[in-house]
């Protein structure tokens, strides 16, 4: 949020690395953290084409969470329930390692494990949150929920401890430059446009290394990845920093992450300098998957971002947003986050994680980075993954598009009939998560 950035230099001659890594977001960086901690002699490199954290990385909502992309029920019926356990003790981990990590460099990433929770404001949400309970999460009724925090027409609510809320550009520059000091070198500025057997072509000069990373999420080009992911936007507003006497009525002492049992995603958090800070999708889906800065800036999805933070909270009415921004995420067609390394071209990309990347990111990253240096991994569900393609253009974009309308509208009928949405019932079979 209003960061002036300062760029490293780009790359300006060609050079010999053992490990090249695409792009500069919590995937490639944490890929080179795990690879020096494993082989600290390796000699990395890392070629981003704007700036460390300018994805999705430096914009997210900052919960680092073990939600994932993929349904529980389809993971187990796909991969196993050895595979799906191992799946949630190593994402769960995966949080206080965050933290740990954070902790022991002494990074300033406001990091607060404070759980998760998602509350109900009409019957057929809290009936939704109630069904799906495990050993991760518990229900809390109304005056819980209000004790943990004060949105007053809360019904209940479904409570994890898994969840830590973070600043996520934060955490991204601290990574950078940590990794810096312990002689990985990045380039900003520094576009990959062509990745080859062995070499990367970079600024117009050659990066030869036996093994790349691509790390490029969303911002992936159709020709090295075909109609195998396809961009998805989603947009936060910010507040200013709440007085005191506010942040005292919300209560949420321990800064869980929250956001409302709606079909449509919202998330939100109190930072660590006291703002209120929501997010959510639908954004329109744009013809041929193209990105574009203007999808970031959306003032009819962003009012309603802020509409609704002040329908949970009568307590910010007189308070100001002072930021707008939004970025892509990437979603492939079966919701699989995937990590693929072949050892003989020694290529490797990682991704897809849709809107959970901030902890996933980091397992994923740490999972290649003992594949390559050949240490044993856990049967993870999103280990070498065939990815499924989207449909072709138009209909893509008709159904994509179509499937958003269809989550605004099932929202809608909850709130005027109290009961479960029957449209909610016919497009989430067809969603295939
Ligand atoms: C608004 C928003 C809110 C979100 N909220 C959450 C949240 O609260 N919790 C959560 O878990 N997840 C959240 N996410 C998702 C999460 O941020 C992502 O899943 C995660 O950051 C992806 O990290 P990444 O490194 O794979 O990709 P990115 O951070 O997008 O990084 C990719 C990088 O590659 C670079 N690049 C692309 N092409 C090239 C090239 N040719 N050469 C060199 N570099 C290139 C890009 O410039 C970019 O910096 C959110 C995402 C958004 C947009």
């Amino acid at each position: 949020m209003g960061q002036v950035i300062t760029y490293r230099p780009p790359l300006n001659q060609s050079k010999n690395y053992d490990v090249a890594i695409i792009g500069a977001g919590f995937s490639g960086l944490w890929s080179a953290y795990h690879l020096k901690q494993l082989q600290p002699a390796l000699k990395i490199a890392i070629f981003e084409k704007e700036y460390v954290g300018f994805g999705a990385s430096g914009r997210n909502g900052g919960w680092a969470s073990a939600e994932y992309p993929t349904s529980s029920k389809r993971l187990i019926k796909e991969h196993g329930v050895e595979s799906y356990k191992a799946l949630r003790e190593e994402i769960t981990k995966s949080i206080d390692e965050i933290g740990q990590i954070a902790k022991q460099n002494n990074w300033q990433i406001d990091y607060a494990k404070g759980g998760s929770l998602v509350f109900a404001r009409n019957r057929a949400q809290l009936s939704r949150i109630s069904i799906d309970l495990d050993d991760e999460h518990t229900f809390l009724n109304k005056s819980q929920t209000q004790d943990l925090i004060n949105i007053p027409t809360a019904l209940g609510a479904v409570f994890t401890p898994h969840c830590a809320a973070l600043n996520p550009f934060a955490l991204a520059r601290s990574l950078g430059k940590y990794l810096e000091g312990i002689g990985v070198d990045i380039y900003e500025k520094s576009a990959v446009t062509r990745i080859l057997e062995n070499k990367l072509e970079v600024n117009g000069y050659e990066i030869s290394a036996p093994i790349s990373i691509r790390a490029t999420e969303a911002f992936t080009p159709r020709s090295w990845m075909g109609n195998r992911q396809i961009p998805i936007y989603s947009l936060m507003v910010a507040t200013e920093p709440l007085p005191a006497n506010v942040i005292a009525q919300i209560r949420n002492a321990q800064r869980a992450t929250f956001q409302e049992a709606c079909h449509l995603i919202t998330y939100a958090q109190i930072t660590g300098d006291n703002r209120l800070a929501i997010g959510g999708r639908g954004v329109r889906y744009k013809l041929f998957s193209r990105l574009s800065e203007r999808s970031e800036i959306d003032n009819r999805m962003h009012s309603a971002l802020e509409r609704r933070a002040k329908s949970w909270f009568p307590q910010i009415s007189d308070v100001k947003f002072e930021y707008r921004w939004g970025g892509a995420v990437a979603l492939t067609r079966r919701w699989q986050a995937y990590l693929n390394f072949d050892r003989t071209s020694g290529r490797a990309e990682i991704g897809g994680y849709v809107g959970d990347g901030v902890t996933l990111s980091y397992l994923v990253a740490k999972t290649l980075a003992k594949r390559i240096t050949n240490v044993k991994t856990k049967n993870l569900p999103f280990i070498d993954q065939k990815i499924g393609r989207w449909e072709p253009e138009p209909i893509r974009y008709l159904a994509v598009n179509a499937g958003f309308k269809a989550t605004v509208a099932a929202d809608f009928e909850e709130k005027l009939t109290t009961r479960a949405s029957i449209l909610a019932s016919i497009v989430d079979p067809l969603i295939n998560r």
